[in-house]
């Protein structure tokens, strides 16, 4: 397994640069450990940090660090500032493997391709060399990024974004597992695949998909090679438990399909997480909202603007339901990003909530409206959370209702490894941004507060 070292710039007595109240050592820090945990989670490498919290450290003790370990990469985060504005990134400008010249192409255009593509105001200020001590004097190949400026305000309103540190992580990450061909860690295998028939002629297996689809089965052809002979499979779904799996061949049968099960290896081998105290009591699925469909969609707005209402129609479908309806739109927005799709699910699709993406080419189920969109979101909830017979004021469209083991998630953090696979955070992203969501309208709520008391005043 290859071993990385990450360096969040400066740190303790060291603020680094500074503007308006925000300094580098944080932002530094706080990217630094979400690339760390973005390429732990997603792929098989060994990380070591030369500082994981607010601590001082020499320029010589990092390098002391970095030559102690046989790691085969060193990268520094920092945060640039002084005039100007945009991402650099810099290698050593004196005699350098040509590793390091390829990593730094690699993960630069990599990050920056992105980063522009989410944050259009941001500058490409070039892959640059230069004599800083951490790329002199550490033995393996290393790289230092300067991650936009911090005292320019079109930066630092990027900076700000409350979605930054999660994409730039992601886009740094992706291109440091592509410059060192970072192996993806193994989950595929222990799934629970449902497979509708194995065939040699692929024509035979279109034919089979062709009528799954004529009965709403969701599914994709996967080949697979048996003692040299190549066999089309028609998978149409996967799970992380078997007895999910066991109610879709059930289903199957209805239609006078006999499926098979397979996978579900590797069980003991979950992706590791950093472990987290555990909690006595979970938030439930099942429960009153807290917030107003207004401040819902004020919310999310102050992210993607152009973002669909949707609030009302979460609070009302909720409590016809009994599901939280403002942590069911917050889930909405992790799944698509905002409402800005950047997944799978097009917008067209009215989709918010990824059902039926089982997988790849599968783009999972359509909605004719919005409202029928969050009404299924919140009927497939309602499966989840609840054995109880669906409300009888709505038809049930949401199509996997049945594929649901119905009752087997009572927390939001119930949902990992069965909403999303493997999802071993799912539930926990959720409530992050319902925490996000619940500070944004605690904010607006003072500033209406502070409004009120002033009208007042003026009054007396
Ligand atoms: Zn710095």
């Amino acid at each position: 397994m290859k071993t990385m070292i990450i360096d969040p710039g400066h740190g303790g007595v060291d603020p680094g640069a500074r503007y308006k109240g925000y300094e580098e050592k944080t932002l530094n820090l706080n990217l630094a450990l979400k690339v760390r945990d973005y390429l732990q989670n997603r792929y098989d490498v060994k990380i070591l940090m030369t500082r994981s919290d607010n601590k001082t450290l020499s320029l010589e003790e990092r390098s002391d660090y970095a030559n102690r370990t046989s790691a085969d990469f060193f990268l520094s985060i920092h945060h640039n500032a002084g005039g100007g504005r945009g991402f650099e990134s810099y290698t050593f400008n004196g005699s350098v493997s040509s590793e390091t010249l390829d990593y730094q192409k690699v993960i630069h255009d990599a990050f920056i391709k992105r980063l522009k593509k989410n944050y259009r105001t941001v500058i490409d200020r070039g892959q640059k060399r230069a004599n800083f001590h951490v790329l002199r004097e550490t033995k393996m190949p290393s790289l230092l990024v300067e991650v936009l400026f911090i005292d320019n305000d079109a930066d630092l309103a990027v900076l700000t974004n409350p979605s930054f540190n999660n994409d730039a992580a992601a886009f740094l990450a992706e291109g440091v597992a592509a410059a060192l061909s970072l192996p993806e860690k193994q989950s595929e295998a222990s799934l629970y695949k449902v497979i509708a028939g194995s065939f040699k002629d692929k024509e035979n297996a279109e034919k089979r998909l062709e009528f799954l689809k004529k009965n709403k089965f969701e599914g994709f052809i996967d080949s697979e090679v048996v003692n040299g002979t190549t066999f089309y499979r028609v998978q149409v779904g996967a799970f992380s438990e078997r007895a999910n799996a066991e109610n879709l061949v059930d289903d199957l049968k209805r239609v006078n399909v006999e499926a098979f099960i397979t996978g579900g290896e590797s069980k003991e081998a979950p992706v590791p997480l950093p472990t987290e105290p555990a909690k006595e009591d979970g938030v439930t699925i099942l429960g009153e909202s807290l917030l107003y469909g207004a401040q819902l969609d004020e919310f999310v707005r102050s992210i993607n603007p152009s973002a669909p209402l949707l609030g009302d129609d979460y609070i009302k479908f909720g409590s016809e339901y009994g599901i939280r309806g403002d942590i069911a739109f917050c889930q909405a927005i992790h799944e698509t990003d905002f409402f800005r799709f950047t997944g799978q699910v097009r917008p067209s699709q009215n989709n918010f909530a990824g059902i039926g993406t089982t997988g790849p080419g599968v783009d999972g189920a359509s909605f004719k409206t919005p409202e029928d969109g969050v009404l299924a979101h919140i009927q497939h909830l309602y499966a989840y959370a609840s054995k109880e017979k669906a409300p009888s004021s709505y038809s049930v469209i949401d199509p996997r209702f049945s594929l649901v083991s119905r009752g087997s998630a009572k927390n939001w953090t119930d949902l990992n490894g069965k909403w999303a696979v493997p999802g071993t955070t799912y539930g926990q992203s959720i409530l992050s941004v319902y925490g996000r969501n619940l500070k944004h309208a605690l904010q607006q709520l003072e500033k209406q507060q502070k409004d009120i008391q002033g009208a007042l005043d003026l009054l007396s």
